[in-house]
Protein backbone atom coordinates (compact mmCIF):
# COMPACT_ATOMS: atom_id res chain seq x y z
CA UNK A 1 0.00 0.00 0.00
CA UNK A 2 0.88 3.60 -0.66
CA UNK A 3 0.96 5.43 2.64
CA UNK A 4 1.21 9.71 2.25
CA UNK A 5 2.23 10.51 5.33
CA UNK A 6 2.79 14.35 6.35
CA UNK A 7 4.90 14.72 9.61
CA UNK A 8 4.92 17.91 11.59
CA UNK A 9 7.10 17.29 15.03
CA UNK A 10 6.53 20.69 15.88
CA UNK A 11 8.49 22.07 19.60
CA UNK A 12 10.69 21.19 21.85
CA UNK A 13 10.53 17.32 22.61
CA UNK A 14 8.05 17.19 20.10
CA UNK A 15 11.12 16.80 17.58
CA UNK A 16 12.14 13.79 19.92
CA UNK A 17 9.27 11.99 20.01
CA UNK A 18 8.46 12.29 16.47
CA UNK A 19 11.75 11.01 15.33
CA UNK A 20 10.99 7.39 17.31
CA UNK A 21 7.34 7.77 15.97
CA UNK A 22 8.97 8.12 12.28
CA UNK A 23 11.58 5.80 13.04
CA UNK A 24 8.52 2.91 13.80
CA UNK A 25 6.61 4.32 11.01
CA UNK A 26 9.54 3.32 8.77
CA UNK A 27 10.61 0.44 10.19
CA UNK A 28 6.70 -1.11 9.70
CA UNK A 29 6.71 -0.32 6.20
CA UNK A 30 9.74 -2.15 5.54
CA UNK A 31 8.34 -4.89 7.13
CA UNK A 32 5.10 -5.08 5.38
CA UNK A 33 6.27 -3.68 2.41
CA UNK A 34 4.25 -0.62 1.72
CA UNK A 35 5.66 2.44 0.48
CA UNK A 36 5.77 4.98 2.30
CA UNK A 37 5.76 8.65 0.99
CA UNK A 38 6.92 11.45 3.87
CA UNK A 39 6.65 14.76 3.47
CA UNK A 40 7.64 17.47 6.18
CA UNK A 41 6.47 21.18 7.69
CA UNK A 42 6.59 23.63 10.04
CA UNK A 43 3.75 24.27 13.14
CA UNK A 44 3.87 26.69 16.01
CA UNK A 45 6.61 28.18 17.49
CA UNK A 46 9.11 27.03 14.68
CA UNK A 47 6.82 27.96 12.04
CA UNK A 48 6.59 31.06 13.89
CA UNK A 49 10.65 31.44 14.18
CA UNK A 50 10.60 30.93 10.31
CA UNK A 51 7.70 31.85 8.95
CA UNK A 52 6.10 34.64 10.83
CA UNK A 53 2.99 32.96 11.59
CA UNK A 54 2.45 29.62 14.07
CA UNK A 55 0.70 27.79 10.99
CA UNK A 56 1.50 28.52 7.64
CA UNK A 57 -0.58 27.81 4.62
CA UNK A 58 1.84 25.36 2.99
CA UNK A 59 1.09 23.43 6.38
CA UNK A 60 -2.37 23.07 5.74
CA UNK A 61 -1.99 22.80 1.75
CA UNK A 62 0.29 19.46 2.39
CA UNK A 63 -1.58 18.18 5.67
CA UNK A 64 -4.95 18.47 3.11
CA UNK A 65 -2.81 16.56 0.60
CA UNK A 66 -1.41 13.66 2.85
CA UNK A 67 -3.74 10.49 4.08
CA UNK A 68 -2.14 11.27 7.41
CA UNK A 69 -0.71 13.96 9.82
CA UNK A 70 1.83 12.85 12.65
CA UNK A 71 2.26 16.19 15.35
CA UNK A 72 4.81 16.19 17.92
CA UNK A 73 3.61 18.82 20.14
CA UNK A 74 3.38 22.58 20.38
CA UNK A 75 4.43 25.66 22.32
CA UNK A 76 7.21 27.47 23.72
CA UNK A 77 7.94 29.22 26.51
CA UNK A 78 8.71 32.38 24.75
CA UNK A 79 5.52 33.10 23.68
CA UNK A 80 3.44 32.28 27.27
CA UNK A 81 2.48 36.27 27.40
CA UNK A 82 1.09 36.30 23.73
CA UNK A 83 -2.62 36.64 22.85
CA UNK A 84 -4.14 33.51 22.27
CA UNK A 85 -4.12 34.01 18.53
CA UNK A 86 -0.23 34.19 18.09
CA UNK A 87 0.76 31.58 20.36
CA UNK A 88 2.24 28.27 19.20
CA UNK A 89 -1.24 27.00 19.82
CA UNK A 90 -3.40 28.70 18.08
CA UNK A 91 -0.96 26.63 14.84
CA UNK A 92 -2.87 23.66 16.19
CA UNK A 93 -6.42 24.74 16.66
CA UNK A 94 -6.07 26.04 13.17
CA UNK A 95 -4.92 23.08 11.99
CA UNK A 96 -7.99 20.67 13.15
CA UNK A 97 -10.61 23.10 11.89
CA UNK A 98 -8.90 22.87 8.91
CA UNK A 99 -8.72 19.42 8.88
CA UNK A 100 -12.38 19.20 9.65
CA UNK A 101 -11.10 16.49 12.65
CA UNK A 102 -13.96 16.65 14.87
CA UNK A 103 -13.50 13.75 16.94
CA UNK A 104 -10.53 13.66 19.32
CA UNK A 105 -9.99 9.82 20.24
CA UNK A 106 -7.64 9.25 23.30
CA UNK A 107 -7.50 5.73 24.77
CA UNK A 108 -6.41 5.16 28.13
CA UNK A 109 -4.95 1.66 29.51
CA UNK A 110 -3.74 1.07 32.87
CA UNK A 111 -0.85 -1.32 31.09
CA UNK A 112 0.19 -4.38 33.88
CA UNK A 113 3.88 -3.96 33.55
CA UNK A 114 2.97 0.09 34.74
CA UNK A 115 0.58 -0.26 37.58
CA UNK A 116 3.61 0.63 40.48
CA UNK A 117 4.37 3.50 38.25
CA UNK A 118 0.71 5.39 38.83
CA UNK A 119 0.90 7.16 41.65
CA UNK A 120 -3.07 5.47 42.54
CA UNK A 121 -3.45 2.34 44.20
CA UNK A 122 -2.76 -0.91 41.74
CA UNK A 123 -6.14 -2.29 43.13
CA UNK A 124 -8.03 0.58 41.49
CA UNK A 125 -6.08 1.30 38.16
CA UNK A 126 -6.12 -2.74 37.67
CA UNK A 127 -7.68 -3.59 34.41
CA UNK A 128 -8.60 0.00 33.41
CA UNK A 129 -9.47 0.18 30.06
CA UNK A 130 -11.28 3.29 27.96
CA UNK A 131 -11.39 5.58 25.19
CA UNK A 132 -12.44 9.37 25.85
CA UNK A 133 -13.89 11.09 22.76
CA UNK A 134 -13.46 14.21 22.77
CA UNK A 135 -15.13 17.01 20.76
CA UNK A 136 -12.28 18.88 18.64
CA UNK A 137 -13.41 21.72 16.35
CA UNK A 138 -16.03 23.49 18.60
CA UNK A 139 -16.80 24.71 21.83
CA UNK A 140 -15.04 27.35 23.95
CA UNK A 141 -11.86 26.95 22.37
CA UNK A 142 -13.35 28.53 18.85
CA UNK A 143 -16.71 30.48 19.80
CA UNK A 144 -16.76 34.05 19.46
CA UNK A 145 -17.10 36.79 20.29
CA UNK A 146 -13.46 36.15 22.52
CA UNK A 147 -11.23 38.60 23.59
CA UNK A 148 -9.77 41.40 26.56
CA UNK A 149 -11.42 44.51 26.77
CA UNK A 150 -10.55 47.86 28.48
CA UNK A 151 -7.80 49.26 30.82
CA UNK A 152 -6.91 48.56 34.66
CA UNK A 153 -10.06 48.14 36.79
CA UNK A 154 -11.88 48.05 33.73
CA UNK A 155 -10.42 45.11 32.18
CA UNK A 156 -12.95 42.49 30.93
CA UNK A 157 -12.69 38.95 29.06
CA UNK A 158 -14.78 37.00 27.31
CA UNK A 159 -15.12 33.34 25.85
CA UNK A 160 -18.24 31.69 24.33
CA UNK A 161 -19.12 28.05 24.55
CA UNK A 162 -21.48 27.25 21.75
CA UNK A 163 -22.59 24.05 19.95
CA UNK A 164 -24.67 23.37 17.23
CA UNK A 165 -26.77 20.23 17.19
CA UNK A 166 -25.01 19.16 14.18
CA UNK A 167 -21.34 19.33 15.79
CA UNK A 168 -22.86 17.23 18.84
CA UNK A 169 -24.84 14.57 16.45
CA UNK A 170 -21.55 13.50 14.48
CA UNK A 171 -18.91 13.07 17.49
CA UNK A 172 -21.62 11.05 19.65
CA UNK A 173 -21.99 8.61 16.26
CA UNK A 174 -18.28 8.19 16.31
CA UNK A 175 -18.79 7.59 20.49
CA UNK A 176 -21.62 4.92 19.81
CA UNK A 177 -19.88 2.97 16.82
CA UNK A 178 -16.87 2.86 18.60
CA UNK A 179 -18.29 1.31 22.02
CA UNK A 180 -20.35 -1.47 19.83
CA UNK A 181 -17.24 -2.60 18.78
CA UNK A 182 -16.13 -2.69 22.89
CA UNK A 183 -17.80 -3.24 25.46
CA UNK A 184 -21.36 -0.98 24.66
CA UNK A 185 -20.88 1.26 27.06
CA UNK A 186 -20.83 5.36 26.39
CA UNK A 187 -20.92 7.71 29.58
CA UNK A 188 -21.62 11.77 28.50
CA UNK A 189 -19.73 13.88 30.67
CA UNK A 190 -21.49 17.51 30.88
CA UNK A 191 -22.36 20.42 33.55
CA UNK A 192 -26.07 20.23 32.91
CA UNK A 193 -27.42 21.27 35.80
CA UNK A 194 -25.02 25.04 35.18
CA UNK A 195 -24.40 25.48 31.33
CA UNK A 196 -27.83 25.57 28.71
CA UNK A 197 -24.67 24.56 26.23
CA UNK A 198 -24.55 20.96 28.21
CA UNK A 199 -28.10 20.79 27.92
CA UNK A 200 -28.10 20.48 24.55
CA UNK A 201 -25.16 17.89 24.70
CA UNK A 202 -27.59 16.39 26.69
CA UNK A 203 -30.64 16.39 24.89
CA UNK A 204 -28.81 15.35 21.49
CA UNK A 205 -26.64 12.20 22.87
CA UNK A 206 -30.01 11.23 24.17
CA UNK A 207 -31.69 11.28 20.96
CA UNK A 208 -28.69 9.75 19.43
CA UNK A 209 -28.40 7.32 21.53
CA UNK A 210 -31.86 5.57 20.55
CA UNK A 211 -30.11 4.71 17.17
CA UNK A 212 -27.38 2.09 19.08
CA UNK A 213 -29.92 0.00 21.23
CA UNK A 214 -27.32 -2.87 21.82
CA UNK A 215 -25.15 0.27 23.58
CA UNK A 216 -25.83 1.87 27.20
CA UNK A 217 -25.73 5.19 27.47
CA UNK A 218 -25.21 6.75 31.12
CA UNK A 219 -24.76 10.68 31.80
CA UNK A 220 -22.22 12.08 34.06
CA UNK A 221 -21.82 15.32 35.68
CA UNK A 222 -17.94 16.64 34.91
CA UNK A 223 -17.24 17.42 38.11
CA UNK A 224 -18.12 13.47 39.75
CA UNK A 225 -16.59 12.35 36.29
CA UNK A 226 -13.24 13.93 37.63
CA UNK A 227 -13.92 12.11 40.66
CA UNK A 228 -14.53 8.49 39.14
CA UNK A 229 -11.91 8.75 37.05
CA UNK A 230 -9.74 8.29 39.69
CA UNK A 231 -11.57 6.20 42.27
CA UNK A 232 -13.49 3.78 40.04
CA UNK A 233 -11.92 4.04 36.14
CA UNK A 234 -13.11 0.60 35.13
CA UNK A 235 -16.55 1.93 35.11
CA UNK A 236 -15.72 3.68 31.89
CA UNK A 237 -15.84 2.12 28.51
CA UNK A 238 -16.17 5.15 26.08
CA UNK A 239 -16.72 8.58 27.75
CA UNK A 240 -17.63 11.31 25.33
CA UNK A 241 -17.17 14.80 25.88
CA UNK A 242 -16.63 18.25 25.01
CA UNK A 243 -13.69 19.98 23.96
CA UNK A 244 -12.09 21.71 27.22
CA UNK A 245 -13.49 18.80 29.56
CA UNK A 246 -12.29 16.46 27.11
CA UNK A 247 -8.92 18.34 27.05
CA UNK A 248 -8.89 18.22 31.24
CA UNK A 249 -9.79 14.93 31.98
CA UNK A 250 -7.30 12.92 29.23
CA UNK A 251 -4.82 14.97 31.26
CA UNK A 252 -6.21 13.13 34.45
CA UNK A 253 -6.63 10.19 32.89
CA UNK A 254 -3.03 10.18 32.18
CA UNK A 255 -2.51 9.51 35.67
CA UNK A 256 -4.00 5.74 35.43
CA UNK A 257 -1.75 4.90 32.58
CA UNK A 258 1.38 5.98 34.28
CA UNK A 259 2.77 8.96 32.46
CA UNK A 260 1.08 11.52 30.06
CA UNK A 261 3.53 10.27 27.92
CA UNK A 262 1.72 7.14 27.39
CA UNK A 263 -1.40 8.70 26.03
CA UNK A 264 -1.83 9.00 21.87
CA UNK A 265 -4.26 10.45 20.09
CA UNK A 266 -6.41 10.20 16.93
CA UNK A 267 -8.35 13.31 15.34
CA UNK A 268 -10.98 11.97 12.95
CA UNK A 269 -13.22 13.36 10.52
CA UNK A 270 -15.78 11.74 8.46
CA UNK A 271 -15.34 8.59 6.72
CA UNK A 272 -14.16 8.70 3.26
CA UNK A 273 -15.72 7.15 0.31
CA UNK A 274 -12.57 4.53 0.97
CA UNK A 275 -14.15 4.08 4.12
CA UNK A 276 -10.82 5.54 5.66
CA UNK A 277 -10.23 8.70 7.97
CA UNK A 278 -8.37 11.33 7.02
CA UNK A 279 -6.08 11.97 10.14
CA UNK A 280 -4.33 13.79 12.92
CA UNK A 281 -2.64 11.69 14.47
CA UNK A 282 -0.72 13.58 18.18
CA UNK A 283 0.65 12.31 21.49
CA UNK A 284 -1.59 13.99 23.88
CA UNK A 285 1.11 15.56 25.47
CA UNK A 286 2.76 19.21 25.02
CA UNK A 287 6.41 20.43 23.94
CA UNK A 288 7.66 19.51 27.99
CA UNK A 289 10.60 22.51 27.98
CA UNK A 290 11.28 21.39 31.04
CA UNK A 291 12.75 17.99 29.26
CA UNK A 292 13.14 19.47 26.00
CA UNK A 293 16.73 18.53 23.90
CA UNK A 294 17.93 16.08 26.90
CA UNK A 295 16.69 12.52 24.95
CA UNK A 296 14.54 11.76 28.22
CA UNK A 297 10.97 12.28 26.77
CA UNK A 298 8.16 8.94 26.40
CA UNK A 299 7.80 8.80 23.03
CA UNK A 300 5.59 5.81 22.86
CA UNK A 301 2.47 8.33 23.46
CA UNK A 302 3.88 9.16 19.71
CA UNK A 303 4.55 6.06 18.56
CA UNK A 304 1.01 4.69 19.74
CA UNK A 305 -0.16 7.57 17.55
CA UNK A 306 1.41 5.66 14.81
CA UNK A 307 -0.94 2.58 15.30
CA UNK A 308 -3.24 4.48 15.62
CA UNK A 309 -2.86 5.81 12.02
CA UNK A 310 -2.38 2.51 10.98
CA UNK A 311 -5.87 1.46 12.58
CA UNK A 312 -8.35 4.65 11.46
CA UNK A 313 -6.07 6.13 8.25
CA UNK A 314 -4.66 3.11 6.39
CA UNK A 315 -7.05 -0.12 7.61
CA UNK A 316 -3.82 -2.07 8.50
CA UNK A 317 -4.92 -3.99 11.84
CA UNK A 318 -2.29 -5.51 11.73
CA UNK A 319 0.69 -3.65 11.78
CA UNK A 320 -1.37 -1.14 14.09
CA UNK A 321 -1.80 -4.37 16.66
CA UNK A 322 1.91 -5.56 16.11
CA UNK A 323 3.29 -1.82 17.22
CA UNK A 324 0.83 -2.08 20.48
CA UNK A 325 2.51 -5.05 20.91
CA UNK A 326 5.78 -4.37 20.88
CA UNK A 327 4.86 -1.26 23.33
CA UNK A 328 3.33 -3.92 25.52
CA UNK A 329 6.61 -5.92 25.22
CA UNK A 330 9.05 -2.84 25.69
CA UNK A 331 7.30 -1.82 28.94
CA UNK A 332 7.50 -5.62 30.57
CA UNK A 333 11.48 -5.57 29.65
CA UNK A 334 11.48 -2.15 31.83
CA UNK A 335 13.98 -0.47 29.06
CA UNK A 336 11.51 2.59 29.92
CA UNK A 337 12.34 6.74 30.09
CA UNK A 338 12.84 7.99 33.31
CA UNK A 339 8.46 9.52 33.80
CA UNK A 340 7.53 5.61 33.93
CA UNK A 341 10.14 5.33 37.05
CA UNK A 342 11.96 2.22 35.99
CA UNK A 343 13.29 0.11 38.31
CA UNK A 344 16.89 0.25 36.73
CA UNK A 345 18.90 2.84 34.80
CA UNK A 346 16.34 4.65 32.60
CA UNK A 347 16.32 4.02 28.81
CA UNK A 348 16.48 7.43 26.72
CA UNK A 349 14.14 8.78 23.85
CA UNK A 350 16.19 6.87 21.06
CA UNK A 351 16.71 3.76 22.86
CA UNK A 352 13.27 3.14 23.30
CA UNK A 353 12.24 3.88 19.64
CA UNK A 354 14.85 1.42 18.82
CA UNK A 355 13.35 -1.10 21.43
CA UNK A 356 9.91 -0.60 20.14
CA UNK A 357 11.45 -1.90 16.21
CA UNK A 358 13.56 -4.47 17.88
CA UNK A 359 10.14 -5.63 19.30
CA UNK A 360 8.49 -5.67 15.89
CA UNK A 361 11.41 -7.68 14.58
P1 LIG B 1 3.18 19.15 28.88
O1 LIG B 1 2.30 18.01 28.50
O2 LIG B 1 4.14 19.64 27.87
O3 LIG B 1 4.03 18.74 30.19
C1 LIG B 1 3.40 18.43 31.45
C2 LIG B 1 4.39 17.60 32.31
O4 LIG B 1 4.46 16.28 31.75
C3 LIG B 1 5.80 18.14 32.30
O5 LIG B 1 6.38 17.93 33.57
C4 LIG B 1 6.52 17.30 31.26
O6 LIG B 1 7.90 17.15 31.49
C5 LIG B 1 5.78 15.98 31.38
N1 LIG B 1 5.73 15.29 30.09
C6 LIG B 1 4.96 15.63 29.02
N2 LIG B 1 5.17 14.79 28.01
C7 LIG B 1 6.09 13.91 28.41
C8 LIG B 1 6.74 12.80 27.80
N3 LIG B 1 6.47 12.41 26.53
N4 LIG B 1 7.66 12.12 28.52
C9 LIG B 1 7.94 12.47 29.78
N5 LIG B 1 7.36 13.50 30.43
C10 LIG B 1 6.45 14.21 29.74
O7 LIG B 1 2.23 20.33 29.39
P2 LIG B 1 2.60 21.82 29.85
O8 LIG B 1 3.90 21.83 30.57
O9 LIG B 1 1.38 22.30 30.50
O10 LIG B 1 2.74 22.62 28.49
C11 LIG B 1 3.99 22.88 27.83
C12 LIG B 1 3.69 23.55 26.50
O11 LIG B 1 3.02 22.61 25.65
C13 LIG B 1 2.75 24.76 26.60
O12 LIG B 1 3.19 25.71 25.67
C14 LIG B 1 1.39 24.19 26.21
O13 LIG B 1 0.52 25.16 25.69
C15 LIG B 1 1.79 23.19 25.15
N6 LIG B 1 0.84 22.09 24.96
C16 LIG B 1 0.70 21.63 23.69
C17 LIG B 1 -0.10 20.54 23.44
C18 LIG B 1 -0.15 20.02 22.04
O14 LIG B 1 0.68 20.36 21.23
N7 LIG B 1 -1.09 19.13 21.72
C19 LIG B 1 -0.79 19.91 24.48
C20 LIG B 1 -0.61 20.38 25.78
C21 LIG B 1 0.21 21.48 26.02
Amino acid sequence: MRLKVFALPGDGIGVEVTREALRVLRHVCNKWNHELELTGGLLGAIAIHQEGTPLPELTVRLAKQADATLMGAVGHPDFDNYPPHLRPEAGLLGLRKALGVYANLRPVKAYPSLLDSSPLKNHLVEGADMIIVRELTGGVYYGTPRGITGEGAEMRAVNTMTYTRPEIERVARVAFRLAQARRKKVTSVDKSNVLENSQLWRLVVTEIARDYPDVQLDHLLVDNCAMQLVLNPRRFDVLLTENLFGDILSDEGSVLAGSIGMLPSASIGDQLPSGAFAGLYEPVHGSAPDIAGKDIANPLAAIGSVAAMFEYTFGLKEEASNIEAAIQTVLASGKVTPDLRPSGPPASTTEVGEAVCAAIG
